[in-house]
Parts: structure tokens; sequence; C-alpha cells
């Protein structure tokens, strides 16, 4: 079945699109957590964040960032949340790489996230393997 992000960039889907140039699409999100609740995304196919090409995220970043203030002017918002979703567990539905611009206002809701703990050798247990990942893989950092 074909992407339906795609389908929306083709124009052969319905959308509210709001800004478009040749490699990046805003539309309004049919199910906004508040009204002008905005999806920010590449033309072009990518799962997620990780398969992106780093020159197009930095567009795309560059956009959201344009957009998100946007966004907080055009509803009056007080604030807002930029985010993500990547992969099922993350709660990710569509897997059409998008960044979600969300207004925010005083009072609206509250995230129902349930911080952790860490006892002090955990925390660096996990630091320490994080930079041995990073000794490993930093041949594919770029810019
Ligand atoms: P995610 O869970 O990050 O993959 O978010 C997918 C988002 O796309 C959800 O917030 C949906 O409400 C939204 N969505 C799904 N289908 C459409 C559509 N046809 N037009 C606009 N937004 C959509
Ligand atoms: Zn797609």
């Amino acid at each position: 079945m074909e992407c339906i992000f795609c389908s929306i960039v083709k124009k052969e889907a319905p959308s509210e699109i709001v800004f478009e140039d040749e490699d990046i699409i805003a539309f309004l999100d049919i199910n906004p957590i508040n009204y002008g609740h905005l999806l920010v995304l590449t033309k072009e196919h990518f799962d997620n964040f990780l398969t992106v090409p780093t020159e197009l995220l930095q567009k795309l970043i560059s956009r959201v960032q344009f957009l998100a203030g946007i966004v907080k002017r055009s509803t009056s918002a007080d604030g807002f949340n930029t985010m993500t979703n990547n992969g099922t567990a993350a709660g990710q539905r569509i897997f059409h790489f998008h960044f979600h611009i969300i207004p925010r206002f005083e009072n609206d809701f509250k995230l129902n996230l349930i911080s952790k703990n860490y006892n002090d050798q955990e925390m660096k247990q996990i630091a320490d393997r994080m930079k041995e990942f990073i000794e490993k893989y930093k041949g594919q950092l770029n810019g």
C-alpha cells in the first residue's frame, strides 16, 4: 500500500498544505493535539530520523524552525512542542519521517511522562557505553 504522506506530496490525497518548497512540505495534522498542529516533512520518502540524508535534514530543520514561529504567532500560542516519533515503540504510525509542531497554551494539558532515577554507577556505565559507540561510529559524523 502507498504511503499516505507520499500521496499528499503528489496531491493525490487531500490535505491542508500551508507551506511547500522544492524539498519540504508542511500540512495540518488531521487529528490535532491542539488546533494548528502542523506536520513538516521531506517530499522524498524516508522512514525515520536516522535515514534522512544530513544535508536534507538541515534544510528540514530550518523549515521547522521557521514554521514553529509561524505556528506560534498564528495561533497566539504561549509555547510549542516540536517532536518526532521513531519506531512503533516510540509511537510512530506513519513511516514517512515527519516533525510535529504542536502549539501549546498555558495549562492546556500535561504530558504524562514518568521519569526514573539513576544511581551514580548506572549513569556512568551508560555514559561509558555511549562513548564506546561514539568512538566506533564517529566516522559517520559530518558537518
Ligand atoms: P506519528 O505517530 O508521529 O507517525 O504521527 C502521524 C500523524 O499523522 C498523526 O498525528 C496523525 O493524526 C497524522 N495523520 C495521519 N493521516 C493523516 C492525513 N491524511 N493528513 C494529515 N495528518 C494525518
Ligand atoms: Zn512516503
